[in-house]
């Protein structure tokens, strides 16, 4: 099985701590967020959200969601290949590469793939979905899950988030790295 994970509210609890450095710490708020841009839901200027989520995507110190440190290796032990697609920059490979070897340990091969945007700003994960021939797509952004369930021939888990709480026939809500591990081993069977 070849499967690829998004980064940032998938694996890290990356939105936690823009909430904390915005100064708008607490679950209540983050659960109050329906809009994937913060500064919808926020009332707060996007040019100080801009700069917060910039200096938070440079932390190498962003705690991994509930349970990724003990359920992605167990999901990684099914995999052929595991790869991570996401919207950060280059100069973040180092950090993205520690903080997933930080799980899978030593001599665990993974790759991490740096998409594109569309002309409208919106990632372009599915050249690098079908390029890699994935079977199984984890991501938080609704429309970026809906794009490679439409565009592609690969299986689409959406990791629930409150600002994705909306339906689509094509995506199958995911609730944590526990329930992706049952969930690929419920599709073995
Ligand atoms: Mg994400």
């Amino acid at each position: 099985m070849r499967i690829g994970s998004d980064l940032d509210s998938c694996i890290l609890d990356t939105a936690t701590i823009i909430l904390e450095k915005l100064g708008k710490p607490g679950k209540r708020l983050y659960n109050s967020i329906s809009r994937y841009n913060i500064e919808e839901s926020l009332n707060i200027p996007m040019n100080i959200v801009e700069k917060v989520i910039e200096y938070v995507l440079n932390l190498e110190d962003i705690p991994y969601l509930l349970d990724v440190e003990k359920y992605l290796p167990r999901v990684y032990s099914l995999c052929e290949e595991f790869s991570i697609i996401t919207l950060r920059k280059t100069k973040m490979l180092r950090i993205i590469h520690q903080y997933i070897k930080n799980i899978l340990g030593d001599g665990n091969e993974f790759r991490i793939y740096l998409c594109n945007r569309y002309n409208n700003g919106n990632p372009n994960k599915v050249d690098i979905v079908k390029k890699l021939d994935l079977d199984i797509f984890i991501e938080d952004r609704f429309s970026t899950a809906v794009d490679v369930a439409e565009n592609t021939s690969c299986k689409v888990f959406l990791f629930d988030q409150p600002w994705n709480r909306r339906d689509h026939h094509g995506l199958t809500r995911v609730y944590s790295w526990q329930d992706i591990y049952n969930k690929l081993i419920e599709m073995g069977n």
